[in-house]
């Protein structure tokens, strides 16, 4: 379908195109064989960025993206119901966070012209996975005390620090780092961001092996990286501004409440109903009244997260409520998780943690998740983080006490090298 022909059409007639080719171009899932959507595994990245390229070259791809960028230029509503087309479909969803959502979201923002045409298009193409590299080992809820710097040289920078917690990052090709151009002013006002290529000379990558086994997150090195002016995003120690529109899309994204991911779910790590009737049933209590009740009271729960995040999401587009709102959605989103995932845990009782060897597959899941489960109370920026911007930039209250208000960097007192 070419992008002209996508614009003339009605949200219907774009739906009913997009069940047809899907029918026709998508591998369609098979409960009995999950697609390989480990985030830490490579060979699902490949997958994902050969979906990626099936979409785009079938005019399915950044539906919510401009044209110029090799989007369809389109509003939510159709992305919204080729979400719902594509429902039972394999989808490459982990090039939703952070490349589309949150990278190329804030490139279209804050980049040039050039950065938005490359990159922008790469990544709708499936040729480029994008990544944010932004907490460091000092901190991560402090983004603009961060100390990795970047040293004016001759007509390009030179990187030097560490980067944590960088999800994805070893499967990606650009990095949005942020990184510290002048020490002698406030911390907000000596920031900026960089587009950078992950494999550039002066980087060292490593993986971090989590609890439960996986190493999707990695960290990195910055010793003598060395990037020309045409990596600077927005301008010069205007870092901030690009880091708070990048945290705007990442609330949103977090909250599931994005227009530029494509395909339903967090991947779907979400347990449907039926696999919690599955679970119950496993571990001999679907009868129970209780646990009926408590299964009921999670999708309850979702369904008041889904309206949420409609409402706030409407209410952001019309300014009725302000960018920092994503906060209230991200929130959300996490006391969801939490009551899903300690709800299953009680599901599946002790055989979440041992079961008989014919349970184990789904019953150990839940048990391996637990582990987990805290991830969402921090990733995106934590959940005191999120209470501290609801309180402070929605509600309107004074704002929490800070030593380094004001104060030049190079002159606040902190125990850091
Ligand atoms: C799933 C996931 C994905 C992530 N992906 C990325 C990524 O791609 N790129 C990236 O750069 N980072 C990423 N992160 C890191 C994430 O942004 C940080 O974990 C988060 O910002 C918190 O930083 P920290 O872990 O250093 O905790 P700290 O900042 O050290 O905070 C420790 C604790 O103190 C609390 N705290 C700190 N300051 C305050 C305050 N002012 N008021 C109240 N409480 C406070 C925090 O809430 C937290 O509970 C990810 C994290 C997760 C879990």
């Amino acid at each position: 379908m070419s992008q002209t022909a996508a614009t003339e059409l009605s949200v219907a007639e774009f739906a009913s195109r997009a069940r047809a080719w899907l029918a026709d171009n998508m591998p369609r899932l098979d409960p009995q064989q999950p697609p390989r959507n480990g985030r830490d595994d490579e060979g699902a990245w490949q997958r994902a960025r050969e979906l990626q390229r099936r979409l785009f070259e079938g005019g399915f791809a950044g539906i919510c993206f401009p044209r110029e960028y090799g989007g369809l230029g389109l509003d939510i509503g159709y992305q919204k119901a080729f979400d719902i087309e594509s429902d039972g479909y394999e989808m490459p969803l982990i090039l939703n966070v952070p490349t589309f959502t949150i990278c190329c979201a804030t490139l279209l923002d804050t980049g040039s012209e050039e950065q938005k045409r490359e990159h922008i298009s790469a990544a709708l193409r499936g040729d480029e996975v994008l990544v944010q590299l932004l907490s460091e080992p000092s901190g991560g809820s402090d983004l603009a005390g961060l100390i990795t710097r970047a040293d004016r040289d001759g007509d390009g920078w030179v990187i030097s620090g560490a980067k944590t917690w960088s999800t994805s990052a070893f499967a990606a090709d650009y990095g949005l780092l942020l990184a510290r151009t002048d020490v002698t002013v406030p911390k907000h006002d000596g920031l900026t961001m960089f587009l950078m290529p992950i494999d550039a000379p002066g980087v060292t990558l490593r993986r971090i092996e989590q609890v439960d086994g996986s190493n999707e997150f990695c960290e990195e090195f910055f010793d003598g990286l060395r990037l020309g002016d045409d990596a600077v995003v927005g301008e010069v120690n205007k870092g901030w501004d690009v880091a708070s529109r990048l945290l705007f899309h990442e609330r949103r994204a977090v909250g599931q409440g994005s227009e530029f991911a494509s395909g339903r779910g967090a991947e779907r790590t979400e347990m449907a109903a039926g696999d919690f009737l599955t679970l119950a049933a496993d571990a001999g209590t679907a009868d129970d009244p209780v646990t009926q009740d408590k299964i009921g009271r999670v999708l309850a729960r979702r369904m008041v997260r889904d309206c949420l995040v409609d409402h706030v999401g409407r209410a952001m587009r019309t300014g009725a409520l302000p960018p920092a709102a994503g906060s209230l959605i991200r929130l959300f989103h996490s006391d969801v998780t939490f009551l899903e995932v300690d709800t299953a845990t009680e599901v599946a009782g002790p055989l979440g943690v041992v079961g008989p060897a014919a349970d184990e597959a789904q019953l150990l899941k839940v048990g391996k998740r637990y582990l987990s489960r805290q991830t969402v109370a921090l990733g995106g920026g934590s959940n005191e983080m999120a209470r501290n911007v609801i309180a402070e930039r929605v509600l309107g209250l004074p704002r929490e006490y800070a030593a380094d208000r004001g104060v030049p960097f190079n002159q606040v007192r902190h125990n850091r090298a």
